[in-house]
């Protein structure tokens, strides 16, 4: 019993850390599409140092040169040039070996210098995810307390690689660009499986296009923002369609084949973009 409340501990733990990463990291930080009240911010900063060990200056300019070179030469985790199970499995080497260049750093987090509280502290994320570790044993036991760390790190870092990994293989289309909706994906992710709704619009601060698509993080953002904690900056619901090139309608691509299919696709959705 004190086991299977461990795993629970650590599966609500890393839901927490996957909606500090959507909502801080990737919509605030990155995209730009919501303000966080300076409480907000600090109660992120403080969940992305204990619970990821994320130097949000690194993961934003990761993500921002993604989104510049998605599946092409450039790309530091595209599953089209590295292959896909590498990104599902390694996705972490992916990112380090992208987020260890000064140059990344400089040229896509310029926007994000570290501030005395990062030098002091946040910048120390071993320390952070060990100080979560210390605590849980604390409270669970020591055995209890790594078992819940553990799920943590392992559900986080699966739930990160197949956004990059199957959100950029199998799924549906509604734009045309190279990444892929999976619903199932989204919603325990806080709607980061709808990775083709966010190629296409990459500044908008909800992830659903459709209404057959739900975003579970776009609740708790207008939840946030009625408790003035954040505001939206950017249209949520508008704009959708304009996005929406010359793909045949909702293009599925078909899970068995998997990325040959999505090459396949990607190749249309090029050869649609040329054409537009
Ligand atoms: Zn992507
Ligand atoms: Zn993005």
């Amino acid at each position: 019993m004190r086991y299977i409340k461990a795993v629970l501990v650590g599966l609500g733990l890393a839901q927490l850390a996957t909606l500090i990463t959507t909502v801080y990291l990737h919509r605030t930080l990155s995209h730009k599409s919501i303000r966080l009240h300076p409480a907000t911010t600090m109660f992120m900063r403080v969940g992305t140092w204990m619970l990821t060990s994320i130097s949000p200056r690194e993961w934003v300019a990761v993500h921002r040169k993604h989104h510049n070179f998605s599946d092409e030469e450039g790309d530091p985790h595209s599953p089209h040039i590295e292959g896909y199970w590498k990104i599902m499995l390694a996705n972490v080497y992916y990112y380090r070996r992208e987020a260890s260049q000064d140059d990344t750093l400089e040229k896509y987090a310029a926007d994000l210098p570290h501030d005395r509280l990062d030098r002091a502290l946040f910048k120390r994320g071993t320390l952070g995810f060990s100080l979560t570790g210390v605590i849980l044993a604390l409270v669970m036991g020591f055995k209890p307390g790594m078992v819940a760390l553990t799920t943590l790190a392992s559900v986080y870092l699966t739930l990160n690689a197949a956004i990059n990994g199957a959100g950029h293989t199998f799924g549906y289309k509604s734009f045309a660009n190279d990444a892929t909706n999976l619903k199932l994906l989204a919603l325990i992710t806080f709607g980061e499986g709808l990775h083709n709704n966010h190629h296409a619009r990459p500044a908008s601060p909800k992830l659903s296009a459709f209404d057959d698509e739900y975003d579970p993080a776009w609740p708790v953002i207008r939840l946030m923002e009625k408790l003035r904690l954040a505001k939206v900056l950017t249209k949520a619901e508008e704009g959708w369609e304009d996005h929406r090139r010359r793909l045949p309608e909702r293009a599925v691509l078909n899970p068995l084949k998997g990325i040959s299919i999505a090459d396949a696709n990607a190749a249309d959705a090029n050869a649609a973009r040329k054409s537009a």
